[in-house]
């Protein structure tokens, strides 16, 4: 199983690079079945154009607008291969058996029934497979699973396949320990464990897509992320360190883990803050109510302790900025009931998180990372912690001296630049 992301694919040249390394692997005598996104930024171009002609396009058009994205790319992949010399077949999200719920833009995978995949590769095709989108249950209609979904459609197929693995070609070599777009010294992890993996994508890293990686977790499928442009070993995720012999004592089997997996950043929060609650029970049940009645997910909440003299407190939540004035709305609806002051919105913020299985056995480091941030003069405006992870909110202006920051304090950094971003405009 292969997924190639849109920079793998921007262009011909690439589409027929891509053609020619899939041949590579089914001449190594493989079934391979591929995954492919959207040409460049294709999604992007076409959300623009559908915004140029309605401000609120019906979600069920934008789906079928959007999908046309990876039915371009995989219809020119199906030629290039096939002018290599090897059938291809190409098949839409809802032909390779894709079944999704019906919540358009962000579908939930709920069945995978890859006849037609497993048919072609038993008559020696390669299948090439629409990402990123899918086919609902009850209303038929075409739908797709949120930003960066072909990730997931190649592990849910890979799972439903029983593939050995799932490799996931894109513009880097692999999983470093920042964005190399930010941190040039950045360096390559040989492996990451889907905790650690599910925390960073949680946290921004647009390396790979939440949900494929809790899947893949969920059904065992190791990953292997990697570089379309170059024949490097990238980045595993997995349970276990493929490699890692069996410790013979009691000490841990090679080297001593490192405490930070990485640090990820996120810009597409917001923080809202809502001003003079009243200190009473029941209070905060009923702003989060409106809030989960409106369908917004929230990440990190605040709430401070009750001014004495005055009774009141603020509670702030950061949230996904497109969420913004939805959840606003939500708010001022209840202000009366609710008896506070007021509401401060803010989108100028952003999100930098240290992430790491060996921080839990570590103390420190919490220490470490907030005297590196006020080294490098970031103010923090929140702060939230799971056992493997710290996030803290900043200015978004701050977020690169952030996470340069955070890097270079915990020895991150490497001698050798080996992070090479081959293409994609980071979009
Ligand atoms: N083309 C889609 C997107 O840009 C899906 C993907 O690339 O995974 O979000
Ligand atoms: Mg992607």
């Amino acid at each position: 199983m292969q997924k190639y992301g849109g920079s793998s694919v921007a262009d011909a040249e690439g589409v027929k690079r891509v053609a020619q390394r899939i041949v590579d692997a089914k001449r190594a005598g493989h079934d391979v079945v591929v995954v492919v996104s959207a040409m460049g930024d294709t999604t992007d171009e076409l959300i623009d154009l559908a915004q140029q002609v309605s401000p609120m396009p019906p979600p069920r058009e934008l789906d079928m607008l959007l999908t046309a994205g990876e039915r371009i790319s995989m219809a020119l992949l199906a030629m290039a291969v096939g002018n290599l010399g090897h059938e291809a077949r190409s098949f839409t999200g809802s032909q390779a058996g894709v079944i999704t719920d019906s919540s358009h833009g962000k579908a939930k995978i709920i069945d995978v029934t890859p006849g037609r995949i497993q048919k072609a590769l038993g008559e020696g095709a390669i299948a090439i497979v629409a990402g990123f989108q899918g086919v609902s249950q009850d209303t038929k209609d075409i739908t797709t699973l949120g930003r960066g979904g072909s990730d997931t459609t190649a592990v849910a197929l890979a799972a439903a396949l029983r593939a050995d693995c799932c490799e996931i070609y894109t513009d880097v070599d692999g999983v470093f320990t920042a964005d190399p777009r930010i941190v040039p010294s950045a360096q390559r992890r040989e492996h990451v464990s889907y905790e650690e993996m599910l925390e960073m994508a949680a946290c921004g890293a647009k390396i790979l897509h939440l949900r494929c990686v809790e899947y893949a977790r969920r059904y065992d499928i190791p990953i292997h992320v990697r570089s379309s442009f170059s024949k490097l070993t990238g980045t595993w995720i997995s349970n276990t360190p493929p490699t890692a012999p069996a410790a013979p004592t009691g000490e841990s089997s090679t080297m001593e883990q490192a405490i930070i997996a990485g640090v990820a950043h996120d810009r597409s929060e917001a923080k809202i803050t809502v001003v003079g609650v009243p200190d009473k029970i029941g209070e905060a049940a009923r702003i989060f109510e409106a809030l989960a009645g409106a369908g917004i997910n929230l990440d990190m909440i605040v709430q401070n302790i009750s001014a004495a003299a005055t009774n009141l407190t603020d509670i702030s939540f950061s949230l996904p900025r497109a969420d913004g004035g939805t959840a606003m709305t939500a708010l001022d609806r209840i202000k009366e009931e609710v008896g506070f002051a007021s509401l401060l919105y803010d989108d100028q913020i952003g999100k930098v998180s240290l992430i790491g299985a060996g921080m839990r056995s570590h103390p420190g480091v919490t220490a470490k990372f907030f005297s590196a941030l006020a080294a490098a003069g970031v103010n923090i405006q929140m702060i939230s912690t799971s056992e493997i992870r710290i996030s803290v909110v900043v200015d978004e202006l701050q977020v690169d001296d952030a996470v340069r920051a955070a890097h270079a304090a915990f020895d991150l950094d490497s001698d050798q630049v080996e992070a090479v971003v081959y293409g994609g405009t980071g979009r």
